[in-house]
């Protein structure tokens, strides 16, 4: 008999793959509620819930920026979490309406504040002695990177290593949408990712490098299995914040994306113009956010699936030592768009985040994973995670290879 009730806030793209992976996991989650800020994109999941796994799932319309609101839902549905796959703007009021209204928390990126594209752990790892004392879990960063990512260096250190000295994160979409140009999740997030200043871990420190869209950004060649060389940029992550905390003995810790010349120019130009600005300016007599307004005309994310083709290849190089002996290991998962569109109707970054959120949130409920308190997924045991996630559609591979150079000079 299921007992498990989840609360799923947010019905974007990964908000829809994970309760797809919740229906198709109805023996784990016997009672299934998603939430958004208005009720149409939830009842349209449900519909093809309905159709695809004949799983009733209950919908429902909340302001998770509003507290009370939040927690007067969470008193009405009762679940044992909540799911937070809505925006990053919402953590710390949905953490806020847990506290209150007593149940455990999951999410998928880490806070940052409206006005400023800052990614920091400080603010949820501030909310430690309030879920410690109230006896509730709160999981960090349970998406693909963050998320799997991090959980490939925990396997990799419980299983392989006694320490780990460095970590290479290497991100590649090699799949075609169709669009001039268009992000693969929320649009505003992910522009103010990477238009950010990169930083990497080196040596105890952190060190500043230039955008990717400065003319000195940092990029090379690299050949991923399946897809082959694909050009790949130093960025930051915020999964590098943390790992750099809970990987012991860690010397460098780099992240790496791919980005087609294409999307390059595209965001250049949009940038340049001033489209990606964060604060506000007075347009016909009201105040609008540029990259707010970008976001309304891109093409949703969600709506990439239907022709998208190609693969996603992610995953993590690591270096490190065993009784004395210094060796590295690839670990990634190879993820395809049309395939991932034919099981739930979604996209590979949609369905690389929502897969491990629905697995991190089936830890949880069959409580598989215990302990109050705020946890960065790596500090939780990755082999049932990993297990779970393999088994819901994304399998991985781990080989030997060769460290990545250590300095731009090598590449
Ligand atoms: P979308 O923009 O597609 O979906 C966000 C959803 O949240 C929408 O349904 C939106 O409703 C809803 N929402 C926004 N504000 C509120 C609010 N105040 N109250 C209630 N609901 C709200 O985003 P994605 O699905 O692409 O991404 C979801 C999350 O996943 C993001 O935080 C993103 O950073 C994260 N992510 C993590 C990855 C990882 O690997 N770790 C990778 C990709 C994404 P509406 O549309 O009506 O505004």
């Amino acid at each position: 008999m299921p007992t498990g009730t989840i609360l799923i806030i947010g019905a974007g793209g990964v908000g829809s793959v994970v309760a797809h992976k919740c229906a198709q996991n109805s023996d784990v989650f016997g009672k299934i509620h998603l939430a958004s800020r208005t009720l149409a994109k939830p009842d349209a999941i449900k519909k093809d819930i309905r159709r695809r796994w004949k799983v009733d799932i209950e919908t429902h319309a909340v302001n998770a920026d509003n507290v009370p609101e939040t927690v007067a839902l969470i008193r009405k549905v009762r679940p044992d979490l909540v799911l937070n796959v809505a925006l990053p703007y919402q953590d710390l009021t949905i953490m806020d309406a847990c506290l209150e209204a007593g149940v455990h928390y999951i999410d998928t990126a880490n806070y940052e504040p409206l006005d400023e594209a800052k990614f920091e752990y400080k603010w949820q790892w501030a909310y430690q002695d309030r879920f410690r004392q109230k006896g509730l879990m709160a999981v960090l960063g349970a998406g693909f990177d963050p998320g799997v990512t991090n959980m490939y260096c925990a396997y990799i250190l419980k299983h392989h290593y006694d320490t780990i000295r460095f970590i290479d994160i290497l991100d590649c979409n090699a799949g075609s949408h169709g669009h001039a140009f268009a992000t693969n999740f929320n649009p505003e997030i992910n522009i103010r990712e990477v238009t950010q200043v990169v930083r990497h871990w080196e040596n105890g420190r952190w060190i500043e490098t230039p955008a990717i869209l400065d003319d000195k950004s940092i990029h090379f060649l690299f050949d991923y299995p399946v897809v082959g060389k694909k050009d790949s940029y130093l960025l930051y992550h915020e999964e590098e914040e943390s790992l750099v905390k809970h990987m012991p003995g860690l010397e460098r810790i780099r992240f790496w994306m791919t980005f087609s010349q294409n999307y390059i120019t595209h965001l250049k130009v949009l940038q340049n113009v001033g489209m990606t600005r964060i604060d506000e300016v007075e347009y016909e007599g009201r105040k609008i956010v540029p990259i707010k307004f970008l976001k309304e005309v891109l093409p949703n994310p969600a709506s990439l699936a239907t022709n998208y083709t190609g693969k996603t290849v992610i995953g993590c190089i690591i270096t490190g030592v065993k009784n004395g002996n210094e060796s590295t290991k690839y670990i990634y998962n190879v993820c395809d768009h049309a395939e991932c569109y034919r099981e739930v109707g979604s996209q590979a970054i949609s369905y690389t985040t929502g897969v491990p959120a629905m697995s991190a949130a089936m830890m949880v409920v069959k409580g598989v994973w215990k302990g109050a308190g705020v946890w960065n997924i790596e500090q939780l045991d990755p082999d049932p995670f990993l297990e779970a996630v393999s088994k819901n559609g994304l399998p991985f591979t781990v080989v030997d290879y060769k460290p990545l150079p250590a300095s731009r000079a090598s590449f």
